[in-house]
């Protein structure tokens, strides 16, 4: 099986790429050496390339990065590339939520549209790169429910699911629907 560094530290997002690519590749963690990489990249495979190349380059074997935003269609696509510090630089996951609520106050259900979007790379050392990408439509909920997963799970319901959020979900019902799931389903059939 192919050798595999997973650029990601997040142990939530680790676990769900195992569970993804486990299968598939033989990951092996992130050195916990490494700086983290500036995901100063203007789009989400520009961000994905960058923690790819970083990784790949420290440990001479293929690196796998993934990255995603989420778009809201009533802040016209925002936060896009800066999900992860929509409510500031260092902002956590509650933070982040909270200030999505708060953008959102007033706005009813049926245009509290939005997606997941992601792009999964793996880049080769000798420089070669297969890039995926994986959609999952849904909306913004009025207030947080659930409590399991990590991001902005609490406030968002796939259109494909049954009305739960997916921080109501098993981790599988979750990978069904996904961003990720889509993303890395589709890298793995490319390899
Ligand atoms: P990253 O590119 O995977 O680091 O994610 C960027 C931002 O999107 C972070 O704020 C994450 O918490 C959030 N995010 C990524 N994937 C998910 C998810 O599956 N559910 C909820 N939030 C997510």
């Amino acid at each position: 099986m192919l050798r595999v560094a997973c650029a990601s530290a997040n142990p939530h997002k680790v676990a769900e790429i195992v569970d993804l690519m486990g299968g598939v590749v033989d990951l092996v963690p992130r050195p916990s050496e490494l700086a983290e990489v500036v995901e100063d990249a203007d789009t989400l495979e520009g961000n994905a390339r960058l923690k790819a190349n970083a990784v790949c380059i420290a440990t001479k074997l293929a690196a796998l990065a993934d990255d995603t935003g989420l778009e809201v269609d009533a802040l016209n696509g925002a936060p896009g590339v800066i999900t992860a510090r929509f409510a500031g630089e260092g902002a956590t996951d509650a933070q982040n939520r909270q200030k999505m609520l708060v953008e959102l106050e007033g706005i009813d259900v049926p245009q509290r549209t939005a997606r997941f979007r992601t792009v999964a790379l793996l880049r080769f050392p000798d420089g070669r790169e297969v890039v995926a990408h994986g959609v999952c439509e849904g909306s913004i909920a009025l207030h947080e429910i659930g409590d399991r997963g990590f991001g902005y799970d609490a406030l968002f319901i796939p259109t494909d699911g049954d009305g739960r959020t997916f921080a109501q979900m098993t981790i599988d019902e979750k990978h069904e629907l996904s961003h990720r799931g889509r993303a890395f389903r589709a890298l793995a059939q490319m390899l």
